[in-house]
């Protein structure tokens, strides 16, 4: 039977990241993966990092190609009533956040785990964890074709929306929060320069627009789209035409189009759930909350996740503290819920619900009001660029 003080399940953002903390703390770590290397790091998903992000995984040591490639972004922009608003976040907050792919954050800490020797097993079948009610929990799993068991003090279930570990807690030990969104978003990706060099957010009545980019050379442009819509309906040509024209005219005429090379429909949803502790294993990241992508936090709170339970972790080893564990549910559920607030209160600014007029105008009012406020703006600034870390 193998041995570790962390069993981490996922190699998501959330599992790379606390093996690479806790490895720099002397703690020793293996990290679960069902899928392949090639797969984990091909997914195209988050973008946008806000500093206190940036800070983390430069305490990770893995800020050099970060800090040459990354866009530092000092505003955004809100479109709506064929005008367009810029929220100067520099400005409001102090704050700018910074565009770098969650691709290459994956790929940056893949490249120094292994580097590091990490115990990285990809494509690990049939994960099962058990026993984390006592002090010794377990963690099975196939690989190669052989069965393993592994004991551990702890276990990080950094498992995604539809892992195990969350699954594995007593029914009835857990409250779930939920709520569905009647829309999803269709992105491409394309190898063009973007219509803008920061990010435009885009209320239009046919439904809400995304101008955004991963480089100055490959935008990631996304529309509403209904649930029951097919992918191989969207052809490139009608993408472009969409998302035009849900933009304002002198943006519309500024989007360069090209074809994609990739396009994806992903549904908008906000989930938690309580507590994040049961026993030995701790739920980090989207196993624990999701929020849809609209106030770009789902990576930013999988990271604040790991910084508050790798903190825990090495307070446990050094001093045998467990008071900060006994406190990370409460302290990361804080933060979440905070841009669960948030990103549900910009996506129903920014979304079609109904055909209800009516609707469409209480939102142009909202926007037209944010945009004269000083107070209003700095509250969504304030929010976009994270709020502050509790000590
Ligand atoms: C399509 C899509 C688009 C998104 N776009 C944005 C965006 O624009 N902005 C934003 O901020 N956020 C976005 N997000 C959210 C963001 O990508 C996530 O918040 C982030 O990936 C969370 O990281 P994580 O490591 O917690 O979970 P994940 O990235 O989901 O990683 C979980 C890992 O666990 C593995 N796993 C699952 N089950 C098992 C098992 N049984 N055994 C072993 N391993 C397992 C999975 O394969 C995966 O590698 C998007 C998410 C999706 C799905």
């Amino acid at each position: 039977m193998d041995r570790t003080q962390v069993a981490i399940i996922g190699a998501g953002p959330s599992g790379l990241l606390l093996s690479q903390l806790l490895y720099l703390n002397g703690i020793d770590n293996i990290v679960l993966e069902r899928q392949s290397r090639e797969h984990v790091a091909g997914r195209i998903r988050a973008g946008v990092l806000e500093q206190g992000t940036v800070e983390l995984l430069l305490k990770a040591k893995l800020g050099e190609r970060m800090l040459s490639e990354r866009l530092v972004h000092d505003g955004v922009s809100l479109a709506f009533a064929g005008r367009s608003v810029r929220v100067d976040l520099k400005a409001l907050t102090g704050s700018s956040v910074s565009v770098y792919g969650q691709t290459e954050v994956t790929k940056d800490l893949m490249d120094a785990r292994t580097a590091a020797g990490a115990k990285l097993m990809f494509e690990a079948a049939e994960v099962a964890v058990a026993d984390f009610d006592s002090a010794h929990p377990k963690v099975r799993y196939r690989h190669n074709g052989r069965t393993h068991e592994l004991t551990c003090d702890f276990i990080a279930g950094c498992d995604g929306y539809h892992g195990v570990c969350r699954q594995s807690i007593p029914q009835g030990a857990l409250q779930t929060f939920e709520r569905t969104y009647p829309f999803g978003w269709l992105g491409i990706l394309a190898d063009v320069p973007p219509a803008s060099h920061e990010l435009i957010y885009s209320n239009h009545a046919r439904g809400f627009a995304l101008c955004s980019m991963r480089s100055m050379t490959r935008s990631r442009y996304y529309v509403q789209c209904g649930l029951d819509e097919k992918l191989e309906a969207w052809s490139d040509a009608r993408f472009w035409d969409e998302l035009r024209v849900r933009l304002p005219d002198e943006i519309a005429a500024a989007v360069i189009t090209g074809p994609s090379i990739e396009k994806s429909i992903a549904p908008l949803r906000s989930f938690v759930v309580e507590p994040l502790r049961f026993g030995q294993l701790f739920l980090v990241g989207d196993a624990a909350h999701i929020v849809p992508p609209t106030g770009a936090k789902g990576l930013n709170l999988a990271a604040a996740d790991v910084r508050v339970l790798y903190q825990a972790l090495v307070e446990y080893y050094r001093t045998s503290r467990t008071d900060l564990l006994e406190r990370y549910s409460q302290m990361a559920l804080r933060r979440a819920w905070q841009a669960v607030r948030f990103s549900w209160w910009f996506t129903s600014i920014m979304h079609k619900f109904s055909d209800d007029p009516f609707n469409h105008r209480l939102q142009l009012a909202e926007l037209d009001y944010l945009s004269g406020s000083t107070a209003a703006l700095t509250s969504l600034a304030e929010n976009y660029v994270g709020l502050p870390f509790e000590v």
